[in-house]
């Protein structure tokens, strides 16, 4: 059978699509090879995503995983790619109208992750203005990485009751972040179909707080540990 067939439709060039053959080489070279699995396992799993993080994430202070070379400064659009179509295919049948991210490391992944489900992206914008009414949703989100105090807002015209949302952001570790895009959503009156999460750092309470909620949790790379030079991940 065609390994093609349980891929959903790709709205946008209508047709379904593999991961690129030179993406497959590089994890086929890899210890973890998908050779056990075969190729859908390894697509479906993002095996690909963890390695790149084994190869080239650097751990930092304060639970903090840097990934500028590829995800957060330099961006491998081709792994995004990848990545986009993961979450596609958890999500297929969802009828997802609209993307949510927060500006500004979230909007690459879920630009790119657009292309597969053929919708908009919104990216809730940090605002210096405190006191806002009217035309926009707000919400207050503590950053994890600054620790400060955002108000992040999204326009009232791109977001309705009749919207079933996705929410994507690089990273999930507090769940700040993610609860503060939820409450602009039901501001909205429009539903949270699920998160798509790049890089869950399940060793600290947002995955757990979310689920707790009922939310679904799509994380395409769940790390369990992070400190003395070891990343460990849970399968
Ligand atoms: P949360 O709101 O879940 O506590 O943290 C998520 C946000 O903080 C993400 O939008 C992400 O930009 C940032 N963040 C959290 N942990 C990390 C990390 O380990 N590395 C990087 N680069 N960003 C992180």
């Amino acid at each position: 059978m065609d390994p093609a067939e349980d891929l959903p439709q790709n709205k946008v060039f209508g047709k379904k699509r593999l991961p690129s053959a030179h993406l497959f080489a590089k994890i086929e070279q890899q210890d973890q090879a998908p050779c056990q699995h075969g190729r859908e396992e390894a697509f479906s799993s993002m095996k690909l995503l963890e390695e790149r993080i084994r190869k080239d994430g650097i751990i930092e202070q304060g639970d903090v995983l840097k990934v500028d070379s590829f995800l957060n400064h330099q961006m491998d659009v081709e792994l995004y790619r990848e990545m986009g179509r993961e979450w596609a295919r958890l999500f297929a049948g969802e009828k997802i109208t609209k993307i949510l991210t927060i500006e500004a490391s979230g909007i690459g992944i879920a630009c790119v992750a657009a292309l597969e489900f053929g919708v908009p992206v919104i990216f809730a914008k940090k605002s210096k203005t405190k006191n806002i009414a009217g035309e926009v949703y707000s919400t207050v989100v503590t950053s994890f990485t600054h620790g400060n105090v955002n108000t992040v807002i999204v326009s009232k015209k791109f977001l309705g009751p009749e919207d079933r949302v996705l929410i994507i952001d690089d990273f999930l570790a507090n769940g700040a972040a993610m609860l503060g895009l939820i409450d602009i959503v039901h501001q909205a009156g429009a539903e949270v179909v699920g998160c798509g999460i790049a890089i869950e750092k399940a060793f600290q309470p947002g995955g757990a707080r979310l689920r707790e909620m009922g939310m679904r949790v799509e994380s395409l790379a769940r790390v369990s540990k992070l400190g003395d030079g070891v990343i460990e991940f849970i399968d």
